[in-house]
């Protein structure tokens, strides 16, 4: 591959010694779960997080099932989604007995539509889930301000968005919970599967807390039914060394995306592509760059693959047309917004490392793939 979507061997190069030593040092410890390196990393990544607490869990699902189970979301409750997301933002609604509900999202943003939000909330409506899609964070205010009027819990999907930000706060310190991937493809990756919670509210990560750990206080007496969402020693050792440098790789992903829009202004300015924009009001990290091809998609993918440059089509189907939702009766023109999006977005390599002749690359391939 000439330019691959993501290259964590490159990233590797910068970080690779001071894993090897953390990860050592934990393997000789004996001191595998829920030991000093995961309340280390807890603590790091609360400041980053903006939140006075946060708590490392198994994933980034685990996070958003861990949220909904302490919040007490359940059977007989409804939860609005955006239906353009990757797909543990639904599966963990139906996964706690509740129904997921999904809304359509903005076409600049890709992010919830607060209107549509708003139009979906019923009776039962008892929370919602915005995504910060893409490292952009979701138009949180004016979605906080349906919430509060209709009484709903927020929780921030924020898997693809650590140290994002909206009007100078942070992803995950604007909701009630703040739920944060470390698969590997995300901002900040482990060497695995990791996640965390972020919260202001003590009596709420208390309550994660004890249904991290199968709700035993003190051990082996359950005041709660939770289960094992725990984050390994291994991986908060990993992480602990790469969170100081998750600042300085989005600004990197950042001056990419800047060089993208200046090299392919002439394929915007006529039509034939549409660049993601900054966020104006806050701070766009860029887990991906994803633009839109109307009518040509799949043919530049494609060409885009011959000419041995990497993208991914991130979503191409809406949630609400999932085979899994079927019994739930979404239709195609529910959600008109995504179902054009799932038709024209191709993500193109962003990741810190790229050089500027991968970038050039990049475009040439792309402007070629229109020929
Ligand atoms: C990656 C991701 C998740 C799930 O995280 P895992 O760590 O893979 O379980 C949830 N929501 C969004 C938007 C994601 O991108």
């Amino acid at each position: 591959m000439a330019v691959p979507l993501l290259d964590l061997a490159a990233q590797y190069l910068e970080v690779g010694p001071g894993i090897e030593a953390a990860v050592l040092e934990v393997l000789r410890s004996g001191r595998y779960v829920l030991g000093p390196r995961v309340a280390a990393f807890e603590r790091a990544a609360a400041e980053v997080c903006g939140t006075p607490h946060a708590l490392g869990v198994s994933s980034g699902t685990d996070a958003l099932l861990l949220a909904l189970h302490a919040l007490g979301i359940g059977p007989g409750d409804e939860v609005v989604v955006p239906t353009f997301s990757f797909f543990a933002t639904a599966g963990s609604v139906h996964r706690v007995g509740a129904q997921p509900v999904f809304a359509d999202i903005d076409p600049v943003t890709f992010n919830l539509d607060p209107a549509s939000l708003e139009a979906r909330v019923t009776t039962r409506t008892r929370a919602v889930i915005p995504v910060h899609l893409f490292g952009r964070c979701a138009d949180m205010d004016d979605i906080l301000d349906v919430a509060a009027r209709h009484g709903l819990r927020v929780i921030e999907d924020a898997a693809q968005a650590i140290g994002s930000e909206h009007r100078g706060r942070r992803a995950g310190s604007m909701g009630d919970v703040g739920c944060f991937s470390f698969f590997p493809s995300k901002n900040l990756g482990g060497a695995g599967d990791g996640g965390l919670v972020s919260s202001r509210d003590a009596d709420l990560h208390d309550r994660m807390h004890l249904l991290r750990g199968h709700g035993s206080r003190p051990k082996y007496h359950h005041v709660l039914v939770g289960g094992n969402f725990r984050l390994d020693e291994v991986q908060a050792a990993v992480l602990a060394v790469k969170l100081p440098h998750v600042d300085a790789w989005s600004d990197a992903r950042a001056r990419n995306a800047a060089a993208y829009r200046e090299r392919l202004a002439d394929l915007a300015a006529d039509g034939r592509v549409v660049l993601p924009g900054d966020a104006p009001d806050g701070r766009h990290v860029w887990n991906q760059f994803t633009i839109r091809v109307p009518g040509a998609r799949d043919r530049v993918a494609s060409r885009l693959h011959a000419a041995g440059i990497g993208t991914e089509i991130y979503y191409p189907g809406p949630l609400h047309m999932q085979p899994c939702f079927a019994d739930l009766g979404g239709r195609e023109g529910d959600c008109p917004q995504a179902e054009r999006a799932c038709r024209e977005v191709l993500s193109i390599p962003v990741f810190p490392e790229l050089t500027g002749s991968q970038i050039d690359e990049v475009c040439d391939a792309l402007r070629g793939a229109f020929d």
